[in-house]
């Protein structure tokens, strides 16, 4: 039996403080984090999820593979089962595959290993909020290129502002989030032939799209094309995304990246999925097929519907209204749809996008729902 002794190096000892004398970096006070509202109701289209769950046979064979785990054993550093099957998926070697947490940890790896202080990074907005978002926190200067009213690239303008500013990276997305515009092949060979650093394509939606810049892909090619399991794979919840590019790129990243950083549920997860390719290509055709079903409906409405390549449809209110009377009347929307069940993103407020709400496409019930209630809140908010 021990006598207690007061603590000698107790807090109270300690000069309190609301901050350190260290603060958060100057360049990241004035950043803001990366939300989607999340609102519990029926019928939820706002982040571009897939309304279908993963086959039953993947689930079952996921079930009995993580029986045989031993969990006493960090995961294998390399994934390299995992990173063969997606090398074998899309015929490239597995030299050419870095696999990651989500695509999100993709493009943050990448902007860690060529970006940070010093170092210029080009978007061409609006676009993924998290490309100039994860950018700015690795240190680099965002350098943004406009896009045309209906959201093309003028790519003249585009080859001049990576001729001029020399970005380490250069981002495109396609097909576009949040617009959905799927970029001309031609686009990306100019811009891979003008840029002096590196072209990272976002692939998130490229399933849904007539075509891929995978086939550009060589290692004497400074191209990385991106792509996540979260969308077309039913498997947002496992956070698996991953990269196809030159050989030198892969091995720089597996330098940056936490080692162990893919836990082994994940990395079976994401190769057993790949078992499953054909149950998954006919999703991908429901998905498009009620795709262009909505855009149609859609097209019928006071609305200007952007044309999509990917699992969501842009959409503005036509109101009349410019500027903030156009952000609020799509504001107004938005809530109303909430307050009938139905969920989708608003853009309303965002620069560049005033007016517009994204939907992302669910079931048909799901669409029918939304346009249900499209319908009828297009009546009460709307100047007839
Ligand atoms: N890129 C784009 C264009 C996206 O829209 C998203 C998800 N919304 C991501 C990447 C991130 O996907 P994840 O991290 O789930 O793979």
């Amino acid at each position: 039996m021990g006598t207690s002794q007061p603590p000698t190096d107790s807090v109270a000892n300690v000069t309190k403080r609301s901050e350190p004398l260290v603060p958060v970096r100057d360049d990241l006070r004035a950043l803001e984090g990366y939300h989607s509202a999340q609102v519990d109701v029926e019928v939820r289209l706002n982040t571009n999820e897939s309304p279908y769950p993963p086959p039953p046979g993947w689930a079952h064979d996921l079930a009995a593979a993580l029986a045989d785990v031993d969990w006493r054993r960090y995961p294998d550093r390399s994934a390299g089962e995992l990173r063969s099957a997606i090398a074998a998926w899309h015929g490239v070697p597995v030299a050419n595959v870095f696999a990651a947490n989500g695509s999100n940890e993709v493009l943050q790896t990448l902007l860690l290993t060529y970006a940070g202080h010093g170092r210029a990074v080009v978007t061409f907005e609006p676009t993924y909020q998290l490309h100039s978002h994860l950018a700015r926190i690795s240190g680099a200067t965002v350098v943004v290129g406009d896009r045309r009213p209906d959201f093309t690239l003028d790519v003249d303008a585009a080859e001049r502002l990576v001729v001029d500013t020399a970005p380490a990276i250069t981002f495109l997305c396609s097909p576009n989030n949040p617009t959905g515009l799927v970029e001309e092949p031609s686009t990306v060979r100019r811009l891979l032939a003008a840029t002096p650093g590196l072209l990272v394509v976002d692939e998130a939606y490229a399933q849904f799209a007539p075509w891929s810049a995978l086939e550009l892909v060589d290692d004497a090619v400074p191209l990385a094309v991106v792509r996540t399991y979260s969308k077309t794979w039913s498997m947002a919840a496992a956070r698996l995304g991953y990269l196809v590019g030159p050989s030198w790129l892969v091995e720089a990243l597996q330098r940056v990246v936490l080692p162990y950083h893919l836990d082994t549920a994940k990395q079976l997860a994401g190769r057993l999925a790949l078992d499953h390719v054909d149950e998954m290509d006919a999703r991908v055709k429901l998905v498009v097929a009620e795709r262009e079903r909505l855009s149609e409906e859609l097209a019928r409405l006071p609305l200007d519907v952007f044309p999509s390549g990917a699992n969501f449809v842009l959409f503005r209110v036509r109101t009349g209204a410019v500027g903030p009377d156009l952000g609020a009347a799509g504001h107004d929307v938005w809530q109303g749809l909430v307050d009938r069940g139905v969920l989708v993103r608003d853009c309303s407020r965002w620069e560049r996008l005033d007016g517009c709400l994204r939907v992302t496409i669910g079931t048909p019930e799901e669409g029918d729902r939304f346009l249900e209630a499209l319908r009828d809140v297009l009546g009460t908010v709307l100047p007839s």
